[in-house]
């Protein structure tokens, strides 16, 4: 089913780049449609990583601290209050090479929307290990960012998992907060760069065990222990834990945008000047172009730049 009128702008996405970029889009008047996602337990549902998380102590403006689906709920008000007009859908396909863009939603309908523009903010999520009670966990011991969760660990027993610069960064930064801080990476080397391979292994509060997989997070209402497998010795352990870290990548949310949207070779979505991306009218924000800071605020900051180069766009391009 298609609806013949053309919107100026369709937000894909409602994370923090995508509602902030909702809020700015409805304040220039651009009457923005955003596709928030559907209900479900991953970071592409409505609010994006956010809704999987407890407690945000870093975001500006919150200095008791806000929990993440509660300063998701406030930035859709706010999208709201100004005109913003919400769709709990997801995009299945999309053709953002024509004048005139398409998107197909996946209701019963299969509502096809046209617009002039199109905001991409689908955001990325942490591949998981998928083991036993890791989802139950997740936000209750499990974590999937340091920089968010570091500090309610400390003193605490932790670790983090993988061998890559991400997990080597994450390990480096909670030895801030914890006396020691194990990395369990299933090799017998890591993969990151050499000079945070150096900074890990001669940090004195790291330990690392090495050719060993989480085969299952244990607790009841928080972590309190993992059972590990050495791989070599085809051993099963328990092992005392009060955080885990999972950092063995993340990947954007761009499969939909493949072969149209130019994109880097992790999928993450190229942008220059701004938030443009290689094709006209279309516009990138938040982490599915960001692999470097993935923060809520840095994510809400780029949603700004692209609502404003989305104006901008609009002025020149569409009479
Ligand atoms: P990555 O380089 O892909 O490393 C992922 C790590 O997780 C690998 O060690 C991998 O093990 C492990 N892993 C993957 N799947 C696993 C599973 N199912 N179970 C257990 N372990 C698993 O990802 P990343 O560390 O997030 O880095 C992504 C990119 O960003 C890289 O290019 C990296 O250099 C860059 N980055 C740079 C910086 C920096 O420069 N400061 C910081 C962060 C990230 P194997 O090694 O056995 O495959």
């Amino acid at each position: 089913m298609s609806t013949d009128a053309v919107n100026e702008v369709v937000i894909i996405g409602s994370g923090p780049a995508g509602l902030t970029a909702a809020i700015y889009s409805a304040r220039a008047n651009l009457n923005p449609i955003i596709v928030e996602g559907e209900p479900s337990s991953n970071s592409d549902q409505p609010g994006g990583q956010l809704m999987l998380t407890t407690e945000v102590e870093n975001f500006p403006g919150f200095p008791e601290g806000i929990l993440g689906p509660e300063l998701m709920t406030r930035m859709k008000d706010q999208a709201i209050k100004f005109g913003a007009k919400f769709i709990t859908s997801k995009v299945t396909k999309v053709k953002l090479t024509d004048k005139i863009k398409r998107i197909w939603l996946s209701d019963e309908n299969e509502t096809e929307l046209l617009a002039h523009s199109v905001i991409i903010s689908t955001g990325a999520k942490s591949i998981m290990l998928n083991v036993e009670n890791e989802s139950r966990l997740l936000g209750y011991g499990v974590s999937t960012c340091a920089t968010c969760d570091g500090f309610f660990f400390r003193n605490k027993n932790i670790a983090v998992v993988g061998g890559g610069d991400s997990a080597l960064e994450e390990a480096i930064f909670l030895t801030k907060f914890a006396d020691k801080v194990t990395i369990i990476h299933r090799r017998d080397a890591f993969r990151a760069s050499k000079i945070m391979q150096q900074r890990a292994l001669s940090n004195e509060k790291i330990d690392v065990l090495w050719n060993t997989e989480i085969r299952a997070f244990n607790g009841e209402n928080s972590l309190n222990s993992v059972t590990l497998f050495n791989n070599l010795l085809n051993k099963e352990y328990e092992f005392d834990l009060d955080g885990a870290f999972v950092a063995i990548g993340h990947s954007p949310n761009t499969e939909i945008f493949q072969n149209q949207v130019l994109m880097d070779e992790n999928g993450y979505i190229i942008t220059n000047n701004g938030t443009k991306t290689n094709l006209e009218g279309v516009f990138a924000c938040g982490d599915v172009q960001d692999h470097m800071y993935k923060q809520a605020i840095t994510a809400a900051g780029s949603g700004c730049a692209a609502a404003i180069d989305t104006e901008k766009w609009l002025n020149n391009n569409i009479s």
